[in-house]
């Protein structure tokens, strides 16, 4: 998470990712309050219009009960009832029954007509055994002031269907009330007027009795005759509390459904108007899906841009990182390529110039390194070096001589030391001049370098006069090479004079011994033995014999 890549990344899907949930959420809050408004709306309208067709369904059948309450066979036939003796009784019953019968068959909404007296006693009804239709005790009261008695819709097994019952006062020619005609009537009569209002929207409207069973419903279907169903007690209760209010429960057919009731008291009836749940939020979630699915490919093209541009950034900078690691560890031989044009190009051209210019420099220290280190070498040598001889010179010689000392001491191997000085320079020098004198010095030293070995030193010990160390060699092994000088040096050519000059040389040897514990001692017991050679004659070698026996 702490690279810039995934920061770029996670914050481009945030950017995008929020404003638009913020929004969506927003709107489909929004959608579904209108959805919800509207439904309740149409719900209402639906369980209004049953309610209204209930009603005057109902007035309809009330004025065709009066009709016939009102017919004159039913009004003659309750007169005579208390006048007529028994055998005319039955006859006149027979007929109101067979009257009863004929209104039955004319009108098909009509399940039983049965007519009774003023006490509730069934006189006469087109069924064998009549539905029983409980009047209230005061009913003739009741009748009068109100016309008709109509008992609440409810379900009934007998005819497997919602009935109605509407009870009617017989009155006499002079308004007495005889009895009551009352005429039970199914319900199922006004389900085509339900059918046909609920297939614009889609929907259900029930009508409940007061158990809360189904009576009748828009689709036949739903009414099961035999086992008459129910909705669920406490969803039933909550629809009944709010009336007109949007409730979402489980429909009579299992599934989810939008609804509400509309609770009439007269009749006691509950009306409930559905939808299907299903088809309300279609559309509804067709559109959430639909924006799912668009947040889901804009958030993966937004991630896949961001990758995209992250990766161009984070790429470069690593290179570079790379890069600058490698002139760290002083790897100048580092060249980025780049074809962007961004800023990102620019910073890389620039390190490409830098580096360049860093490459250069280096080149040129090295040079000037290589050029200093040369000149430090010619100034040791020369420091160390005789003008005239190029070989070493007196500080040298001291240098090397206890350097050879110390050895000597430490692993006890002797070495040798030769003097060596031109027999009568002074009148060479005289007879042939300061130059030649020069040129024959440089001669000898010449031929003194040419008879030793490399690990020996030849040094310039001053004026004529020279001085040879000769590492681990004792002293016979030195003589041999004094010799050798001396027979190399017998002849020098001078350019000069162009002539080539016989020359003798002088040479006193020594090896080292324990008592040379200084270059002084050490250095005048050589010269001593050198003065022995000049004081025998010149021309010779002489040396001391090594008091130890010690060898190399
Ligand atoms: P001897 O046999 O006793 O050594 O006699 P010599 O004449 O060589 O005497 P000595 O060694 O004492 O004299 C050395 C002379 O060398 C003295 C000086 O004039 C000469 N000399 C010293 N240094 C130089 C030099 O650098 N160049 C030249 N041309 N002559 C030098
Ligand atoms: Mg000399």
């Amino acid at each position: 998470m702490g690279s810039i890549k995934s920061k770029i990344i996670v914050f481009s899907i945030l950017a995008t990712l929020i404003p638009s949930l913020a929004l969506g959420i927003l709107s489909f809050q929004q959608n579904e309050t209108m959805i919800n408004e509207n439904v309740t709306r149409e719900l209402r309208a639906l369980a209004n219009y049953a309610s209204r067709e209930l009603d005057l369904w109902i007035k309809e059948q009330i004025l065709t009960v009066r009709e016939l309450a009102t017919s004159k066979i039913l009004t003659e036939g309750l007169s005579l009832e208390n006048q007529l003796k028994k055998d005319k009784l039955i006859a006149q019953r027979k007929s109101l029954e067979l009257y009863l019968k004929s209104v039955h068959k004319r009108l098909d909404a009509i399940l039983e007509l049965t007519v009774v007296d003023v006490d509730g006693k069934v006189i006469a009804s087109n069924l064998e055994t009549p539905f029983p239709v409980k009047l209230s005790s005061n009913w003739p009261q009741d009748a009068s002031t109100q016309g008709e008695m109509v008992v609440p819709p409810q379900w009934n097994a007998g005819y497997a269907t919602a009935i109605l019952s509407i009870a009617v006062p017989i009155l006499s020619m002079d308004d007495f009330i005889l009895g009551a005609l009352i005429v039970t009537f199914d319900l199922r009569d006004i389900q085509s007027n339900l059918k046909d209002k609920v297939k614009s929207p889609p929907g259900d409207v029930l009508l409940l009795d007061a158990n809360g069973y189904i009576m009748l419903a828009s689709d036949v279907s739903i009414v099961n005759p035999d086992n008459p169903v129910t909705l669920d007690p406490a969803a039933l209760k909550r629809l009944r509390d709010h009336s007109g209010e949007y409730e979402i429960f489980q429909g009579p057919r299992q599934e989810k459904v939008a609804g509400l009731a509309y609770v009439s008291e007269k009749p006691l009836i509950t009306i409930i108007a559905t939808r299907s749940h299903q088809l309300i939020y279609a559309f509804w979630e067709q559109q959430r899906n639909f924006f799912v699915t668009l947040i889901s490919v804009i958030i993966l093209m937004v991630a896949t841009i961001a990758f995209q541009m992250s990766h161009a950034i984070v790429v470069p900078l690593r290179k570079l990182i790379g890069a600058t690691e490698r002139i760290v560890r002083g790897d100048l031989n580092v060249e980025l390529t780049t074809t962007q044009r961004n800023e990102l190009g620019q910073l890389t051209r620039m390190f490409n110039q830098m580096t360049d210019q860093l490459r250069r420099n280096d080149a040129e220290i090295k040079e000037t390194s290589a050029a200093m280190r040369q000149k430090n070498e010619l100034l040791e040598t020369l420091s160390v070096t005789d003008n005239l001889t190029g070989l070493y010179n007196r500080n040298k010689l001291n240098a090397i001589i206890n350097d050879q000392l110390a050895r000597y001491e430490r692993n006890k191997r002797p070495f040798s030391v030769l003097m060596i000085d031109v027999d009568h320079f002074k009148s060479l020098n005289d007879s042939l001049g300061h130059v030649a004198g020069d040129e024959i010095i440089a001669g000898i030293a010449k031929k003194i370098s040419q008879s030793i070995r490399n690990v020996d030193f030849a040094a310039r010990y001053g004026g004529d006069e020279f001085i040879i160390i000769l590492a681990d060699t004792a002293i016979n092994e030195a003589l041999k090479t004094a010799e050798r000088i001396r027979a190399h040096a017998a002849n020098v050519h001078c350019s000069t004079i162009n002539k080539t000059l016989k020359v003798t040389l002088s040479i006193g040897a020594i090896q080292s011994e324990p008592e040379d514990i200084s270059l002084t001692i050490l250095l005048s017991r050589v010269d001593g033995a050198l003065y022995e050679a000049k004081r025998g004659g010149r021309d010779q070698i002489y040396s001391v014999q090594p008091k130890s026996e010690s060898t190399v």
